[in-house]
């Protein structure tokens, strides 16, 4: 073992010290192993149940009619996630996009959307219009309310009661802290929420974004009582194999509005050519338990190395996950460049550029990036980001195995300690 990380460029020094802190990490492996067991099950038996076979591997142009693999597909999802129906496209480019259309599909002018988590992902503040944008929300004449979490990050009941009136038609919830401080919800808390909200007002809809969070649990949001679950297929549940494509399960009533939101009024879910990627979403689908499964490794093997070494992290080394995201706080640019620019040396593609800080669209500062996937911006790929500016947080997720997780991370250290930025005495 040490000789073949030693061809790739790991220390016995950077080796040793990560499997000191493994040795330390075997029960929480063996816990994420039994929730990707049991998700593994689900996914299968949900296989099962809608007679899944070759034929449906079989892809359609044009207008997509009578695609059956397709259609399969999103019964499969539906079962899965114990949902009345789903939408699980190609033409849904991405979470954003599955997000923008499960809005607009069930939101009408004069009604209002309500995010009693704070605020929401970056890219939907031009979804919604807090960022001002043509063909927004709030062009639209829908309005947005939001309720702040409390300082512990609790959610803050008493003011999510007063924000919620007549013209409240939807609620949003993140599960993901994404790239925020807030703690990620586990699907209990999103439970709780969901039982509160609907006590005040039982027909408001309440749509949960997935993003990060499938498979990472037993239980998804659809099983604590969301109307819509909302998410990506170039994260968790496209396994890595989906090569573009989104996923809105719920009620049929909300999915059908959808449906014609992507498509046309009056077509909805009947049009939709699966072209020739049905078998990547399939399988990808299948896969997704234990990649997850994988990232999660990963991200926990990650912040015990890091928090060791003295950096703050988060989560932190011990507490539970409830998505694939972790932080870890560097304190500087230069061992943030050295941390990416390992993950970047450990890809199986794109190994052999160096990641440097870049102006990017959007930012008020640079911006520095590592991934070499196969799929172009795949965050179930093993990637790291993040803006430079204090505190000098790196983000990173994601890892099609735990194995190349392992490498990435071991890459990251061994690059920081080139630079001898860390101390592995300590
Ligand atoms: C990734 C993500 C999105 C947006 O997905 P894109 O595919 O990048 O458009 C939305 N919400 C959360 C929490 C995410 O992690």
């Amino acid at each position: 073992m040490e000789y073949i990380y030693g061809m790739l460029g790991i220390s016995p020094e950077v080796e040793a010290f990560g499997e000191n802190v493994l040795k330390g990490l075997k029960e929480r492996f063996e816990k994420i192993d039994a929730v990707a067991e049991y998700n593994q099950l689900k996914v299968i038996q949900a296989m099962q149940k809608e007679r899944v076979d070759a034929t449906c591997f079989a892809g359609s142009t044009g207008y997509g009619y009578n695609d059956a693999g397709r259609d399969t597909l999103e019964r499969v999802y539906a079962a899965c996630f114990h949902t009345e129906a789903a939408l699980v496209r190609p033409q849904i480019t991405c979470g954003t996009h599955a997000l923008a259309i499960a809005l607009s599909a069930n939101l009408l002018p004069g009604e209002e959307l309500l995010s009693p988590v704070g605020k929401t992902y970056d890219t939907l503040e031009k979804v919604i219009g807090t960022i001002p944008s043509p063909c927004s929300l709030a062009e639209y004449g829908v309005t947005y309310r939001q309720v702040e979490l409390l300082e512990d990050g609790s959610f803050d009941y008493e003011n999510i009661k007063k924000a919620i009136h007549a013209k409240t038609k939807l609620i949003t919830i993140q599960r993901s802290k994404g790239y925020q401080m807030r703690p990620t919800f586990s699907v209990e808390q999103i439970g709780e929420l969901i039982r509160f909200v609907k006590s005040i007002k039982p027909d408001v809809i309440c749509m949960v974004d997935n993003c990060y969070g499938e498979f990472v649990d037993t239980i998804e949001p659809s099983d604590v009582g969301a109307d819509m679950i909302v998410g990506s297929l170039i994260k968790n549940p496209g396994g890595g194999l989906a090569p573009i494509g989104g996923y809105i399960c719920g009620k049929q009533e909300c999915i059908d509005r959808c449906a014609y939101r992507l498509s046309a009024p009056g077509l909805g879910q009947e049009v939709g050519a699966s072209l020739d990627l049905n078998r990547a979403l399939y399988q990808g689908f299948f896969l997704s338990p234990t990649v997850t499964a994988g990232a999660l490794k990963g991200a926990i093997f990650a912040a015990n190395i890091y928090e060791k070494l003295g950096f703050p992290v988060i989560p932190n080394a011990t507490e539970p996950r409830h998505d694939i995201i972790q932080a870890v706080e560097l304190g500087s640019a230069a061992a943030m460049e050295a941390f990416c620019q390992g993950i970047q040396a450990a890809a199986p593609v794109d190994s052999y550029v160096t990641p440097v800080p870049y102006a990017m669209p959007g930012y008020h500062c640079d911006v520095i990036m590592a991934a070499g996937a196969f799929i172009q911006g795949s965050s179930i790929e093993l990637s790291a980001d993040g803006p430079i500016r204090e505190p000098y947080s790196v983000y990173f997720q994601g890892g099609l195995t735990w194995y190349h997780a392992k490498l990435g991370i071991l890459m990251s250290l061994q690059k920081l300690w080139e630079a001898g930025l860390v101390d592995l005495q300590a």
